[in-house]
This record gives structure tokens, sequence and C-alpha cells, in this order.
């Protein structure tokens, strides 16, 4: 049954939201159109985190919110959603606009996936359609009410993960929803029901019809989410990651792939929760780089020259591992540049290091060098040796060169 919730009851107000957010509700409802916000912003905001974007929802088609947004556009074919673009404190913020689902059947293929979901419906049909009860939770800023029709606040307070519906229907009208429970679950500390989690074993395998281009961005929001190891190993006790990612059984039956693998992930949670960048590139250079070390090896034993032999076995790779994950060039050229340098760490004589330390790759390179280092991949002398190369001056660094040789 539908609730209504006073937000100031749960310590929100109006001035934590992006003021985007709040233009988006205010413009819709003086055009006469109803418009809450929704998903995530909401769910944070009950949980005491302050939201990294807003959803907003509405009764306006994605043409009546264009036309009340000149410089918004339509986005999507599956899923129609409208962008509408601010300016914030120097940088672009998007707010995304979405119309109300409908709960009429949605064209779906044989497998029970839905292929197109742009049947408009009414806000209560809307919620219906949402993934899980915590993401099904609509705020008003303009009355303060927060709308609830599947008990998601008291999920939220008793730490489920509940979701709407029959599971399993749910599952096979969007593969994904399995992963984004996996992911959610372990960013939001909750526990995923258990006639939510049951059947996610069982299912795995149908995120094998889903594009590569849609894996590849889940598996980075699992791998931004803050808790990236957490992520994997739900992944690998659910099964998910076999139609996504399967060498990481391989990756995780071994000590010394799994330490590797730990550190790098962990790096990346503690630089997320200390607000640092982190690199894409990086991120699969690590995930990545054993199985192209082995490959590697393989290719020397077999005589073939250290460079070209690396070279070949990053193609190898790359090339397996983007049937599933499609990795976008930008990314994929990092990951290649990283796993380049590494040999030159080892080439200490003469000018090299100078020339070494000038690429523009040369920090992650040496990031990188420091991970293989700490989970014993590489002599820690290589990698001290290089610190210092960095820390000193020029006639140091010849000394270090002399010595090193
Ligand atoms: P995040 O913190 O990662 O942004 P989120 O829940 O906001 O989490 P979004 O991808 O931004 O995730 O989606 C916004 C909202 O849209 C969700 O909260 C949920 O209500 C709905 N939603 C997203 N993906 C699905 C899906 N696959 N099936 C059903 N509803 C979905
Ligand atoms: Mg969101």
């Amino acid at each position: 049954g539908k609730r209504i919730l006073h937000a100031k009851h749960y310590g929100i107000r109006r001035d934590q939201l992006h003021s985007g957010a709040l233009k988006v509700c205010d413009r819709l409802q003086d055009a006469g159109y109803e418009a809450y916000i929704v998903g995530g912003a909401v769910r944070d905001l009950l949980l005491g985190k302050s939201p990294k974007d807003f959803d907003v929802a509405t009764s306006a088609t994605p043409e009546q919110v264009r036309h009340v947004f000149h410089r918004s556009r339509i986005i999507g074919r599956r899923f129609r959603i409208v962008h509408v673009p601010f300016y914030d404190r120097g940088g672009e913020e998007i707010i995304e606009v979405t119309t109300f689902r409908g709960s009429a059947d949605s064209p779906t293929d044989a497998s029970g996936r839905i292929i197109r979901d742009n049947v408009y419906g009414t806000l209560e049909e809307d919620a219906s359609r949402r993934d899980f009860t915590v993401n099904a939770l609509y705020y008003d800023p303009n009355s303060d009410e927060i709308i609830d029709f599947h008990h998601g606040a008291e999920d939220l307070e008793k730490q489920q993960l509940v979701m709407i519906g029959d599971p399993v229907k749910r599952y096979h009208e969007d593969p994904v929803r399995m992963l984004r429970a996996t992911r959610l679950s372990a960013k939001l500390g909750l526990q995923i029901a258990s006639d939510t989690a049951k059947p996610i074993k069982e299912h795995a395998a149908l995120l094998e019809n889903i594009p590569s281009a849609r894996l590849f961005d889940e598996m980075m929001k699992l791998l931004l989410s803050g808790k990236a190891w957490d992520c994997l190993q739900a992944l690998r006790a659910y099964g998910l990651h076999r139609p996504l990612f399967p060498l990481l059984d391989k990756l995780m039956s071994q000590k010394e792939t799994t330490a590797f693998l730990k550190q790098a992930l962990l790096n990346t949670d503690q630089r997320l929760a200390d607000d640092k960048p982190v690199s894409a590139g990086f991120l699969f250079a690590a995930l990545l780089w054993h199985e192209v070390e082995a490959n590697w090896q393989k290719k020397i034993a077999a005589g073939e020259h250290k460079v070209p032999a690396l070279v070949e076995a990053m193609n190898d790779v790359e090339a397996k591992v983007t049937k599933r994950l499609a990795i976008p060039n930008r990314y994929s050229a990092a990951m290649k540049e990283i796993w380049l340098l590494q040999p030159r760490f080892e080439m200490r004589a003469g000018q090299k290091p100078f020339r070494l330390i000038e690429q523009p790759r040369f920090r992650a390179a040496y990031d990188f060098l420091l991970l293989r280092a700490e989970c014993g991949l590489v002599e820690k002398e290589l990698a001290d040796w290089w610190t210092q190369f960095q820390a000193c001056d020029d006639s140091t660094r010849e000394v270090l060169i002399s010595d090193a040789i």
C-alpha cells in the first residue's frame, strides 16, 4: 500500500538537493506535470550519504520535457530518457528525467528480456517497474513528502535489498538487475533478501544476452563502487563473473594472483574514499596483468624476443576479453601503455631511465610497478630504485645508474 512519509522526519532537507534537480521538479510542476526526485538519490539521502547523481521521474512525456527545457536532449532507444544539462559551479551537471513507465507488457525477446521499454503510465505503475524497493522512493521537494509504495523506507531501515515483484521474472526482463543487486548490496551494506538472492546463481547465464558495451558499463560501476573487492567476490560467489569476466576463476584460485588483485582493488577503494581520481586503464591493467604475463612468459620460452612477445601477449588477452566486455579504446590504450612500460623499468643503463621518466604515462606505470613490488611480483629493490631516481637531482641520478649496473 501507498505510504506518505515526511522528509523532515528522515533528516532530508530541500537544500541538500542539487539545484538543477530542484529546478527540474519546480518547472515541470509549474507546467502542470507531476515530478519527483527518485531512485539512488532519495535512497542515499535516507542513508545520510550525499547522492552522486539525481534522477527525476515525471508524468510528462520526453517530448513534453523537451518543450519545458530547451537545452535538453532525448537519448536512448530501448529506454528513452531526457538529459537536462545545468551549469553549476563551473561544470556541467546532467539531470536525467524519465517518464513514468506503465505496467502494460513491453516487448521482450525469447528469453523474456525487455527489448524496448517506452510504454508510459502512472506514478504507481512506475514504482512497480523499478528494481528494488529502496530504489522506488519518490521525493517531492515542494510538499517535502516521500511517496513509498513498496516499503522501501522500512527495507532500508532493515538493511535489506528486496526486488519488487517476482525476482525470477524481473531477472528475465533485465539480467543486469543481478549485477545491480550485488553492487548495491556491497556499496550500501545491505543484505540481499533471500528470495531476491536465491535465483541469481541459476540465472547468471542470462547475462550472455547482454551487449558487451552494457556489461562494460556495469563492470565499471562495480569497480568504481568504492567496494570493488567486495563486489568481485560477490560476483564470483553468485557465478555472475562467468558471462562477464570468466578470468576471475583463475585469478581468485591462486594465492599470488588473488593478493595482487585484492591489493589493486583495495587501493582503488581507498582512493575513492579519499576523493582521488581513479584510472580505468590502470584498473584493467591490474585485472588482466596476470593473464598477460603468463602469455608473455610462454612466448619468451618459445624463443620470441621480449618486447614483441609482450605486444602479442597483450593483444591476445585484449581480444579475448573484449568479446565479453567492450573496453573503450581510450581505456585500453592506457592499459597497454602501462604494460608496455613495465619491461623498460628493468633497463637502467645510460640515458634510458631519463627517457622513461619523460613518458606521459610514466606515473601510472610506476604506480603499477609499485603494486607489483608490493605483491612480490617484481624485486622490491627495483621499485625502490625508481622511487629514489625520481626524487633526486641529475648528478645523483647518474650515481644511481652506475650503481645499478
Ligand atoms: P547509483 O547510486 O549507482 O546511481 P541508482 O540506484 O541511482 O544507483 P541508476 O542506474 O542511477 O542507479 O538508476 C536510477 C534508478 O532507476 C534506480 O534507483 C532504479 O529505481 C531505476 N533503475 C535503474 N536500473 C534499473 C533496472 N535495470 N531495472 C529497473 N529499474 C532500474
Ligand atoms: Mg543514480
